[in-house]
């Protein structure tokens, strides 16, 4: 990743003292809140804070625990064995940033729990080793407490050990200087664009509130700097990402020109 500068993180609450604090203690940490609210763009600020390398999974369904500690691989008639990210970020000492962790299927705990807890041990069965994590190995994984997730399956003693941080969509003032930096417009449309999301966000239909994310309004900000109207970008953005229902997406679009005029000036980059 080079010696770039620190990547966009504009603060919500305590979050950065307690990461740094549970990194400095050797606590895991869980990171929690909904898709799209900055949990990666957090990890990759304090990784660059902490100068350590940063290694993210993105999990999903089909991902197995060789996945992420490795396998044998066969290599012009020999069988190698290749790390995973999992076992680089141990012998690296990295920050290791499991995103949507749930996603991942439950015989990954066997892994997590000596990682997660006072062991900071990666086991790796198909060696016959068990790799102690090098300083400044740190796991992260982050998930959104409404779904299933195979935290449910960590021991008590292994969720003791982590800290948990909950990061919400940003206060609309921090959330109207990140879509004008990240999207490159007026403050006047990040706002209207904040206030939109906001009004989304308090509809009680079941779905939506999550899904009209800080990103969605970044995108819906770089559609207005490349010229198209508030009205047209924010149903391209917005709207269409969030429901395929004809109906639902009616009365999105009566909510997006109540709330976005059409006298609003294009944005300038
Ligand atoms: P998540 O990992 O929670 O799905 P991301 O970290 O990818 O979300 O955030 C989505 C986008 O929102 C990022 O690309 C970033 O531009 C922006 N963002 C959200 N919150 C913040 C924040 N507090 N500071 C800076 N950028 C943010």
């Amino acid at each position: 990743m080079g010696h770039a500068g620190r990547p966009y993180y504009v603060p919500v609450g305590n979050e950065e003292q307690v990461f740094r604090a549970a990194y400095r203690q050797n606590l895991a940490i869980l990171l929690k809140g909904p898709t799209g609210c900055g949990k990666t763009r957090f990890v990759q600020a304090m990784a660059h804070d902490l100068n350590r390398p940063l290694v993210t999974v993105a999990c999903h369904d089909d991902l197995t625990t060789a996945d992420l500690v490795g396998r044998f691989l066969l290599r012009g008639g020999e069988t190698e064995w290749v790390d995973g990210p999992l076992t680089r970020a141990v012998r690296e000492g990295a920050i290791c940033y499991l995103d949507e962790v749930v996603e991942a299927r439950q015989d990954t705990t066997v892994v997590l729990h000596p990682l997660g807890d006072h062991r900071r041990q990666l086991p790796i069965d198909r060696l016959g080793l068990t790799l102690d994590a090098a300083p400044g190995f740190c796991l992260v994984v982050s998930y959104n407490p409404g779904y299933q997730s195979v935290l449910k399956d960590l021991k008590d003693s292994t969720r003791q050990r982590m800290v948990a941080i909950e990061l919400g969509f940003p206060p609309p003032d921090v959330e109207e200087k990140v879509v004008a930096a990240e999207a490159g417009v007026a403050p006047d449309t990040a706002s209207q664009l904040v206030v939109l999301g906001q009004a989304i966000r308090r509809l009680e239909t079941p779905g939506l509130r999550e899904v009209a994310s800080t990103r969605v309004l970044i995108a819906a900000g770089q559609l207005i700097a490349e010229g198209l109207t508030p009205r047209a970008a924010a149903r391209a953005a917005v709207a269409g990402p969030l429901t395929d229902d004809l109906s639902l997406t009616a009365g999105l679009a009566q909510l997006i020109d109540v709330y976005l005029g059409e006298d609003l000036a294009p944005a300038k980059a």
